[in-house]
Formats: structure tokens, sequence, C-alpha cells
């Protein structure tokens, strides 16, 4: 994301020299559709800024700048040079400032643009209000993709992560039912009956620690994927997998099609 003024600028602007006479410059704005002419001297150094405004706040006769001036205005106005109504030493910025510092100049000044030179004062640009404009919606275009897909990614692995430590616990619960059965077994000596019942209970136990190691196993693998940035990634074609598909199915590393196609093989 470039934020610096020379992303946003227009370069190589439209300009005009202070001898020149008002009428020139507002044929300039008429012909470029511009509000604003940079006025420079020799070698391109800045001298001023004039705009429509000044030339409008200036001149003896109303100003469109949609509609040249008529001819029997223009010989009224003639006289007058860019150089009696421009506004002298402007504010200006570089173009490796930050964006943020033009729009605050801009703002502060009431600014309808600032132009842009270069360690000489040379004109290198200009930003207007539209170019800021310009610069918001992109700012803002950029951060909406950014945040849309993560709170979905977020949340999906806070799920999978809660599921992780739950499923950990009921391992280590396995466990300790599996050691208290073994310590039991040694201490009391049961009858043929008790054994069954404890020989059913064990085997169920097994299967459940099983199924959840299993699941376990499963989370971590979409933890690791997800983290290195790859949850959403099909192993098998590169597409997307869906973020229900791997909510439903954690482990999932192939998108529905291709696991389909997978199981029709087998
Ligand atoms: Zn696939």
């Amino acid at each position: 994301m470039q934020t610096e003024v020379k992303g946003f600028m227009t370069g190589q602007p439209v300009s005009i020299e202070a001898e020149s006479s008002a009428l020139e410059a507002l044929d300039l704005m008429i012909d470029h559709a511009i509000r604003h002419l940079p006025v420079v001297g020799p070698d391109r150094r800045l001298r001023g800024i004039l705009s429509f405004d000044d030339l409008r706040a200036a001149l003896p006769t109303p100003l469109s700048l949609r509609i040249p001036l008529a001819v029997e205005e223009r010989w009224r106005v003639a006289d007058i040079t860019v150089g009696e109504v421009m506004t002298y030493a402007p504010v200006t910025i570089r173009h490796d400032a930050p964006l943020q510092e033009a729009a605050t100049r801009m703002i502060e000044g009431r600014f309808g643009c600032l132009p842009v030179v270069d360690e000489d004062g040379r004109l290198d640009g200009i930003l207007s209000e539209t170019d800021l404009l310009h610069a918001l919606a992109t700012v803002l275009w950029a951060e909406h993709e950014r945040s849309a897909p993560a709170p979905q990614t977020e949340t999906l692995l806070r799920d999978l992560e809660r599921e992780q430590d739950h499923l950990v616990q009921q391992l280590t619960h396995y466990e300790h039912l599996e050691q208290e059965r073994t310590a039991t077994r040694r201490e009391i000596p049961l009858d043929l009956a008790e054994q069954g019942q404890g020989a059913e209970e064990g085997y169920l136990t097994e299967q459940l620690a099983e199924l959840a190691s299993r699941r376990l196993r499963a989370i971590e693998h979409a933890l690791e994927r997800a983290r290195e940035g790859r949850r959403e990634t099909c192993e098998r074609c590169g597409g997307r997998i869906s973020p229900r598909r791997i909510r439903a199915l954690p482990g999932s590393t192939l998108c529905i099609r291709c696991s389909r196609e997978a199981e029709a093989v087998r």
C-alpha cells in the first residue's frame, strides 16, 4: 500500500508562468478541467499557485469553468497577469511525505490542492482534493478486503483451539480412568462378573480415547495448516476449501470435489 504523496499525486501537472495573462490561465483551466495551476519560473521552480477562485475574485466579470469567456469580455481582462492574482509562496509538500501529512496541511490551511516540490523547490506534481479522495477510497477498500475474511478465520481458529483443549482434557481423563482401573485390579481381586464389566468399560474408554485422539490429530493438522496460511487450500487441486467444510471436518485437506473423487476411487 503506497501511502506517500507520490502514489496519488498528479505528476507533470499543467503549469503557467507569472508573466502570462490571467486569461490564458483561465483557458488552460477550462481546457484541462482543472481548478489549480502551479505557477513556475525558470527551471520549473515553483513561484506560486493560481486557483480558479483567485481568478473569480480578481477578474471583473463572471467566470465559468465550463464555458470560455465571451469575446466581448476578453478585452476587459486581457491586461491582468497571473503574477498579479496568484498566491505567492504557497504551502507545498514533498513527494516522499506521508499522505496524512499532506491531508493535514490541506485541511488546516483549507487548501484545495498542494503543489508537490523536490528538494530544490522544483515542481514535481500536484495533489488535489480529488487525489485525496482517491487515496481514501483505495485505503478503505484495502482495509475492507483485509478485514472481511479475517474474523471468519479467527473464529474458526478459536473454535478449533477450544476443541483441541477439550480433547486434550478428555484424553487425560480417559488415561486416568485407565490408570485407576489398572490400579484397582491390582489391589482388589475382582470376581468374574466384575472383571467382565471392567473389560467392557475398558474397551469403551479405549474406543472413545481412540476417537478423541484421531479428532485431536485432525485438529492439530488443520491448525498447523491454518498457521501456515494453507488452511483453505486443497492439497490436491490447490482450490479453496470452504470454511463450512473445515468447521465440520477440521482435518479436511481436500476440497469437496476432490474428496468426492478420492472417495469414488476408494
Ligand atoms: Zn481440490
